[in-house]
């Protein structure tokens, strides 16, 4: 699927907001309109501070409301990358990609991989109604692998010099 632009997002945010009868606040469109200027992931600390940059003052827990409406409304994701780090993405963005996730530190990088987006989407399930598929892959990012070896070179050395002594 394409990236949708803005005012595609702004419409499907509508349709939402009139069939579930709430609310059309500018807020929620303020809102939106700042998280589609993000290229990629984010999380609620940066898109609060980047509205707080633009005056525009709303709680965190409006902010997370406001976040849980646009994923009911099919908008955005969010991704569970480790308990203490939680992101999101526009969901037309996170369709397009897989997450390489460092168990170490937590590092995550994208990858484009045609066929595993094509055999997500083929697979017939029971009971259940698939709405977009996003894939973790879960693993060792070389920098810790860097690291790691390094370490266990340096450990490996100070164990023979302790045999030589
Ligand atoms: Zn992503
Ligand atoms: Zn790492």
């Amino acid at each position: 699927m394409d990236t949708k632009t803005h005012s595609d997002l702004q419409e499907q945010l509508t349709a939402y907001i009139v069939g579930k009868k709430l609310r059309k606040t500018e807020e929620r469109y303020t809102i939106l309109q700042q998280i589609s200027e993000y290229p990629g992931h984010f999380d609620i600390i940066s898109l609060h501070e980047k509205l707080e940059s633009l005056n525009f003052h709303v709680s965190k827990a409006t902010l997370y409301n406001n976040l849980n409406l646009f994923i009911e409304a099919g908008l955005i994701v969010r991704h569970f990358i480790t308990p203490q780090n939680v992101q999101y993405e526009l969901r037309s963005l996170a369709e397009t990609h897989q997450h390489l996730i460092c168990t170490y530190c937590g590092d995550v990088k994208e990858i484009r991989n045609q066929a595993l987006k094509t055999n997500a989407c083929n697979l017939k399930l029971r009971r259940f109604t698939p709405e977009f598929s996003s894939l973790y892959i879960y693993g060792t990012c070389s920098r810790c692998t860097y690291r790691m070896n390094r370490d266990r070179r340096k450990r490996e050395k100070q164990e023979t010099q302790k045999k030589i002594k």
